[in-house]
């Protein structure tokens, strides 16, 4: 009979356990700095056009279009802001073909939001005027969207001069069923748009393609300063929102930015999908004239403002973009081809 002697194995010792250590620590260390995910939910303010009057129904539908079919093509999940004075012709006489450019968006699956009737903002507005204007502005949209969750966005992002109102608000909003939705990433990217409207209504190509250069230029520096602002601010990565308006610059240009996005690693989520993040129920006792977006604000209560990471001037905008979106003429000022 052949007898096998299994030798007992020794148990590990730091020894023989030491040159795992290494590998251990890789490990272990990896799991902690496992870099959370980049996500961004893309959000556009003034639905259905910003200063819609200047352009004909047919041509705010073809350019909504546009838009709709680039940002499926990247799986965007975008929520849009209606002010619902712009669907109607004239006092009391609501265009249908305005109510359909609702109906665009919906159907390509995204959604909607209140942004105020007329826009009213709570620095020039009394509490009750404000109110009103909440309630006068989800008369059309609202049905169309429910059973699903009704979103508010302060126009001017301006949240109330003072806590007390902020809160009176804040509940006033939530007794309507509505959660406000924050924006993280808050660029100048209207002054770059007034300026491209300029130089699209003088059909100065040579501008317009480098107004669009330099936007796509300094978003991509204004992304980078606000993923170390939050890594400053929250030690971590956080979910974000976007500010971007319904207009012809992010219209024609959009592909771009969402290339940016993609190229900087980002995913596109939905508003939903954003708020879960729990960075959004911190306690904020911001209040105050300026329209400032959430960073800022958590800047502002932490005394931070005007510290290099949140100075404003930190990025530079153009020299013309600002001479361009403050000037009010008529005459473009600069040359075409
Ligand atoms: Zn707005």
């Amino acid at each position: 009979m052949l007898l096998v002697f299994i030798k007992p194995r020794p148990f590990l010792t730091l020894f023989n356990f030491r040159p795992l250590l290494p590998v251990l620590l890789v490990f272990l260390l990896g799991t902690a700095l496992l870099p959370q995910k980049k996500e961004v939910c893309l959000t556009f303010d003034d639905f259905p056009y910003v200063q819609m009057g200047r352009y004909p129904v047919s041509h705010i539908r073809e350019s909504i279009t546009r838009l709709i079919d680039v940002l499926k093509k990247y799986d965007a999940r975008p929520i849009a802001f209606i002010n619902e004075i712009q669907l109607y012709k004239e006092e009391n006489l609501i265009d249908p073909r305005r109510v359909e450019l609702i109906k665009l968006w919906l159907d390509a699956g995204f959604d909607m939001g209140n942004h105020g009737f007329r826009h009213k903002d709570l620095s020039s507005h009394s509490p009750d005027e404000f109110k009103e204007d909440v309630l006068l502005g989800e008369k059309i949209f609202a049905p169309m969207i429910e059973g699903k969750q009704k979103y508010f966005r302060f126009p001017q992002l301006e949240v109330g001069n003072t806590l007390e109102v902020k809160r009176d608000i804040e509940k006033f909003l939530e007794e309507n069923d509505y959660i406000i939705l924050p924006i993280t990433i808050s660029a100048a990217e209207y002054k770059f748009a007034i300026a491209y409207s300029k130089a699209y209504f003088s059909k100065n190509e040579k501008y317009k393609k480098k107004i669009s250069d330099d936007y796509i230029e300094y978003l991509s520096k204004f992304i980078d300063l606000v993923e170390k602002q939050t890594e400053y601010l929250f030690k971590r990565r956080i979910k974000h929102f976007m500010l971007l308006h319904m207009n012809e610059l992010n219209v024609d240009h959009m592909e771009r930015l969402l290339r940016l996005f993609k190229k900087k690693k980002y995913t596109f989520i939905s508003a939903g999908e954003a708020m879960t993040d729990s960075i959004f129920t911190i306690k904020n006792t911001y209040a105050g004239r300026d329209g400032l977006g959430f960073i800022d604000q958590i800047a502002s209560i932490r005394r931070l403002m005007g510290e290099s990471l949140f100075d404003d001037k930190r990025i530079n905008l153009p020299e013309y973009v600002l001479e361009l979106s403050d000037n009010d003429f008529y005459d473009f000022p600069y040359e075409g081809e």
